[in-house]
């Protein structure tokens, strides 16, 4: 602290926040922008702008998205019928990646984690029964993370949705338990999707 400008260490301590970045990169990323040129830098800026300005929540899958309803609820070619449930926005990137998913997704935002403070009401487990009533929804596929939480919350979730006459399925581990769908293979990902079971 102290060897730089103000400004310069105020840019730096900027970067710092963001996740995985450490201090070294930090002044690295910092002495980059200083050094780029006044258009790449308004294009940087720009970004971060409009990416604020225009994302927003899909009104029905709560994906991250710049057209409400998102690209994937929109597309007619999608099967409506079928919903797989996720923890964040960069799941659904995840299993978009196998390519083996024809259905549309549901972000939960979360799971449920008492140990955390995280109650069925702090996660969009109300707005997916809301998608259910109308009876179209024939399966949902319950692809939140193998760990206790994820656990828990899936079969939180199936007890809800089977008295609805609706299956619910599981994807079938070789996701290591402790894992995250977001570091998963695409090989891995697809074949836990293939072998999920029921609930
Ligand atoms: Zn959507």
């Amino acid at each position: 602290m102290g060897y730089y400008s103000p400004s310069i260490e105020k840019l730096i301590e900027a970067f710092e926040k963001l996740p995985s970045i450490g201090n070294k990169t930090a002044a690295r990323l910092a002495f980059h922008i200083l050094n780029a040129s006044e258009a790449e830098t308004n294009e940087f800026i720009e970004a971060i702008t409009n990416a604020k300005k225009n994302l927003k929540y899909c009104s029905n899958c709560y994906n991250i998205t710049d057209t409400d309803p998102c690209p994937i609820c929109g597309n007619a070619s999608r099967d409506q019928s079928i919903i797989c449930v996720v923890e964040d926005v960069k799941d659904v990137v995840a299993m978009e990646r196998t390519h083996e998913f024809k259905g549309v997704y549901h972000v939960l935002h979360g799971v449920v984690s008492p140990m955390n403070g995280v109650g069925p009401d702090d996660i969009k487990i109300k707005e997916l029964l809301a998608r259910l009533m109308d009876g179209h929804v024939k399966e949902i596929v319950l692809a939140t993370n193998p760990r206790v939480e994820g656990e828990a919350t899936a079969m939180y979730i199936s007890k809800l949705v089977k008295p609805l006459g609706i299956k619910a399925t599981r994807i079938a581990h070789g996701i290591p338990v402790g894992g995250d769908l977001e570091f998963t293979d695409e090989v891995t990902l697809s074949k836990a999707l293939e072998g999920r079971r029921e609930l």
